[in-house]
């Protein structure tokens, strides 16, 4: 038998979540990075009880409160007015969802996660290791590199990101832009004139845009992410998206979003992309997760959270196959039972970050009126956006929220949007 039970293409979140959720249940994971570092961009990052409940169980949570900010109020406002619209209240949902939702530095998360692997003797991490090519044989699954290395496995896990090449051998599909750029980056506190606000994530909706603030990094760090339709996209520039057109996209908005401009970090922009849900992500003993699985948009903020879900699912189907050899149809079942707690529930989330951006990104003069209404007669204590997201409620009668609002989280079948609340 191959000393490899699972090998993991990519190092980001979502490779060494699995890798370690994985090699805590016994399971022997090899990690692949094709970087000569593991590491992550210098942004912060928003993980929801439905994520923080689970690095609870799994004892990450404990290592990176730390590090983070338990913001008191998800803030939404809007970009051209300044008027606030309506706030969730994040310390009513802990008690809700029984988890705080937090936020921090994405490199904090990945040095948690990292160091926690590294303390793992069933994980071996390799860097410089750029997987480029797949054979899925009968009884195992050969795995080489750009630097002429091969390894063999018993299941091998795309967790290679939005452009995944493991995703190739599954998928026949492509990104799909979405015509909107996002600046972003954490600066230090002191070097940001105006903050919205130290106790809350604030989103700013305008026309085309939206602006998200807050702190990270136990409020030593600022974070901004700018986000806007790119006119010079529609029209088929090929250089898109450029600081000059940020400067006129908020040029237009309220002082305080105006404010945040000269504080963004300018010299990097990502465009944005997600994919289409799929029906599955496996094919014999190769299967996906995180981006390479269900690439989405950022507005529900939970791409990050939903591959580390995956690789708790993956870890809980996995390790029942025990130390023996696995045989094809173990493997198949095993991936089975893990798509089946993950793909359409995925896909919806995918599905409804899209829905929830064109809410947000209104630009026309009724519908930004009727948001603006939908928002601000919504009663601060009503969950019944967000149920299904971060759910299980723990005790509806602790917490102000409508006994109707108490759902159990469900997977809605892919492409079905659930109503969407948050960013
Ligand atoms: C602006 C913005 C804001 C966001 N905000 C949030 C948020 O608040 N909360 C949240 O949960 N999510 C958020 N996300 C989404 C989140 O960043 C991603 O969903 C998450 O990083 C995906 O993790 P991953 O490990 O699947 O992929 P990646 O982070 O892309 O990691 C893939 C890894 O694989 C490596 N790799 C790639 N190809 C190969 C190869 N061939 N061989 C070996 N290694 C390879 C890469 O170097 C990388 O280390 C946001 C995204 C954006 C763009």
């Amino acid at each position: 038998m191959s000393a490899d039970q699972v090998i993991m293409a990519g190092g980001g979140i979502g490779g060494l979540g699995a890798a370690l959720m994985l090699a805590r249940k016994g399971v022997k994971v090899r990690v692949l990075e094709r970087a000569p570092e593991f590491g992550e961009v210098g942004a912060g990052l928003q993980l929801a009880p439905n994520i923080t409940r689970m690095l609870d169980e799994v004892g990450v949570l404990e290592k990176i409160l730390p590090m983070s900010v338990q913001p008191r109020r998800l803030v939404f406002m809007n970009a051209q007015t300044g008027e606030m619209l309506t706030t969730l209240d994040l310390e009513d949902a802990k008690k809700r969802y029984g988890a705080p939702y937090i936020v921090l530095h994405r490199s904090d998360l990945l040095s948690a996660l990292l160091e926690a692997a590294q303390a793992e003797e069933n994980i071996t991490l390799h860097t410089g290791h750029q997987v480029t090519g797949v054979e899925d044989q009968a009884g195992s699954v050969v795995v080489h590199c750009a630097n002429g290395a091969e390894f063999t496995g018993q299941v091998l896990m795309g967790a290679d990101g939005l452009h995944s090449v493991v995703r190739k051998e599954i998928v026949q599909d492509e990104p799909i832009c979405s015509g909107y750029v996002a600046y972003r980056g954490a600066v230090p506190i002191e070097d940001v004139d105006r903050r919205a606000s130290m106790d809350d994530v604030v989103v700013w909706m305008g026309p085309g845009m939206h602006l998200v603030q807050y702190p990270v990094r136990a409020g030593k760090l600022y974070n901004q992410v700018a986000v806007f339709r790119s006119q010079e996209y529609i029209d088929g520039k090929e250089d898109w998206g450029t600081p000059e057109e940020l400067d006129r996209t908020y040029s237009g908005m309220c002082d305080a979003v105006r404010a945040a401009i000269p504080s963004l970090q300018r010299n990097n922009r990502w465009p944005m992309y997600d994919r289409e849900p799929v029906q599955t992500w496996t094919k014999g003993r190769v299967s996906l997760l995180g981006d390479a699985a269900h690439a989405m948009l950022q507005y529900l903020a939970q791409g990050a959270g939903q591959s580390l879900l995956d690789g708790a699912a993956l870890a809980e189907t996995l390790s029942v196959l025990g130390d023996g050899e696995w045989t094809a149809e173990a493997v198949g079942a095993a991936l089975s039972g893990y798509e089946d707690q993950r793909v359409a529930h995925a896909g919806a989330v995918q599905s409804t970050a899209r829905v929830w951006g064109d809410i947000w990104h209104v630009d026309s003069h009724v519908p930004m009126i009727l948001r603006d209404e939908v928002f601000r007669s919504r009663d601060v204590y009503d969950y019944k956006f967000v149920d299904w997201l971060y759910g299980p409620v723990q005790d509806a009668g602790t917490t102000s929220a409508a006994p109707e609002a108490a759902a159990t989280p469900s997977a809605a079948p892919a492409g079905q949007p659930r109503t969407p609340a948050h960013a």
